[in-house]
């Protein structure tokens, strides 16, 4: 049965099947793309085709796979599994807030270099943590200096140093004792 075409408004749109054949630009290899058991529709009329959702999804990712590059569909499939948001993945890898949302609409396509990274984050999370680490230079002098206090905050509070494993020293030890008869000493008067 032929139906009425949205473009021309003739009823000369058929239901298609089998492999659907799309020319893609010359910066993708590799020729036309071709989508095998596909459905569509094809006016005769005015050449218009429409192109349901699964069948355009199919298109896109051999497009994106000619490239060499993820999908908008794998792309989400990545963060998915980071249990980040768009926005911490963008940071992550240090693209702008909204890029990573526009590369999982294909509203906006990764280049190469942006791809590897995603990979990246996907197989070695932990190379990002490591890379944010070095971005922050204070950070070793930080807890070099902190270690390096620790002799003289054990002269200055014997007690803050025991919470750290330290033993206390008898100078300390005996002011605990005395500090503990004080009281006790109070507590009888
Ligand atoms: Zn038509």
């Amino acid at each position: 049965m032929r139906h009425v075409c949205p473009i021309c408004g003739q009823q000369t749109l058929d239901d298609k099947s089998g492999t659907f054949v799309i020319a893609v630009p010359p910066n993708i290899p590799g020729g036309n793309i071709q989508i095998a058991n596909a459905n569509w529709q094809g006016c005769s009329s005015c050449g218009e085709e429409i192109i349901p959702d699964d069948l355009s999804k199919a298109i896109e990712q051999t497009r994106y796979q000619r490239l060499g590059l993820l999908s908008p569909e794998q792309i989400k499939q990545v963060r998915a599994r980071t249990g980040l948001s768009a926005v911490e993945m963008a940071q992550i890898i240090g693209a702008g807030d909204k890029s990573f949302t526009r590369w999982e609409n294909g509203k906006s396509v990764q280049n190469k270099a942006t791809d590897t990274l995603i990979r990246l984050v996907d197989q070695h999370p932990e190379l990002f943590a490591d890379i944010d680490a070095q971005r922050k230079p204070d950070r070793e002098p930080l807890i070099r200096n902190y270690f390096e206090s620790l002799p003289t905050l054990k002269g200055g509070n014997p007690f803050a140093m025991a919470a750290h494993g330290e033993p206390l020293s008898s100078a300390a030890c005996e002011s605990i004792r005395n500090r503990l008869l004080e009281l006790a000493n109070a507590s009888q008067a």
